[in-house]
């Protein structure tokens, strides 16, 4: 049964302002917080995010933190000093071609990922959130890229696979690479969830609402069977990936597929309702989405973002007073 509703929230960095919002969040019914922490965070707003998540869980919130786009591994909109100041630390394609992203194999990358962590774990948060971590994905860069242009194989990635097989890297795509990627993705997922929870902090992996390895993970039960797992998500955002026939479905499908998980594995279960880049009349789909997800009998419900993400002009809804709202009326009606 679903018991957290809430929603994530970002942009805000003055205490008095945040306060604001976490009160008519809690009058509205949520339980639940996600603040974003990204590396401008990390650098520059380290103690006010501690006041931030301290006065989150005054409130009874359960509070998530993620690293919103540190690395442009996660998801997210921020951007990464990291990769600027570590080009021996960026993704290779296939083509040899270096990517502002980092590679989850880059030395660098790991001690940056490991001092986010104790930071992240830090500020008081309940549960480490690891969002949408994957390897390059060309529709997440302006660039061109070939049809089958793929990553990473960097020097590191080259090595390990060598260690690992004991041959060379081949230039496409085979199984091995694709299983490749995917223990990799998962050493570095274990690594991370083991510090989270050596601080004390529970951990949950939110993966894209697809079954491909390019995509994060094929084989979801890889991640389900962790020992540093305690909440399995999806966000199965209906209006952004072109399989998607509609909120009810792809919700549903996604939805019962970690209501089943979560079961099996012991697990919490938590799905992500877009709450963006939604054209106007959209709000009877968030309704949809919202009820569906509640319906599947997953532990916690959240909203991508708080006033239909509003402050972001480039993801803002069309509508998004009415997309938030939307929202609420959902929660509302599933705690009477
Ligand atoms: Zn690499």
């Amino acid at each position: 049964m679903t018991t957290e509703y809430g929603a994530s929230y970002f942009g805000v960095r003055n205490r008095t302002h945040a306060e604001t919002d976490l009160e008519r969040f809690e009058d509205a019914g949520l339980n639940a917080v996600l603040h974003t922490f990204s590396e401008r965070d990390k650098r520059y707003y380290e103690e006010t995010m501690q006041d931030i998540v301290a006065s989150s869980k005054d409130r009874g919130f359960e509070v998530y933190v993620n690293p919103w786009s540190v690395g442009r591994v996660f998801g997210g909109e921020a951007l990464s000093q990291f990769i600027g100041e570590h080009p021996e630390s960026q993704q290779v394609t296939s083509e040899g071609q270096r990517i502002a992203a980092a590679c989850f194999n880059a030395p660098d990358f790991r001690e940056y990922m490991r001092e986010w962590t104790e930071s992240a774990a830090g500020l008081g948060a309940d549960v480490l959130f690891w969002d949408e971590p994957h390897w390059f994905l060309p529709e997440w860069f302006e660039e061109e890229f070939a049809d089958d242009e793929w990553g990473c194989r960097c020097e590191h990635c080259q090595a390990r696979y060598e260690d690992t097989y004991g041959e060379p890297m081949p230039e496409e795509v085979t199984d091995r690479v694709q299983e490749f990627k995917a223990d990799q993705l998962m050493d570095f997922l274990e690594e991370m969830m083991a510090i989270s929870r050596e601080e004390g902090c529970e951990n949950a992996v939110c993966l894209l609402p697809s079954e491909d390895a390019d995509h994060g993970l094929s084989d979801w039960d890889q991640l389900a069977a962790s020992e540093y797992l305690d909440v399995l998500v999806t966000d199965p955002y209906w209006g952004v990936f072109p399989e998607a026939e509609g909120p009810e479905e792809f919700v549903g499908y996604f939805s019962e597929k970690v209501a089943d998980m979560a079961e099996e594995y012991d697990l919490r279960g938590q799905i992500w309702i877009q709450g963006f880049r939604l054209p106007a009349g959209s709000t009877e789909e968030v309704k949809t989405a919202t009820r569906t997800a509640i319906e599947s009998g997953v532990d916690s419900v959240m909203l991508w973002g708080y006033d239909g993400c509003k402050s972001i002009s480039d993801i803002a809804c069309e509508e998004p007073e009415d997309v938030w709202n939307g929202f609420l009326e959902e929660v509302q009606a599933a705690q009477e």
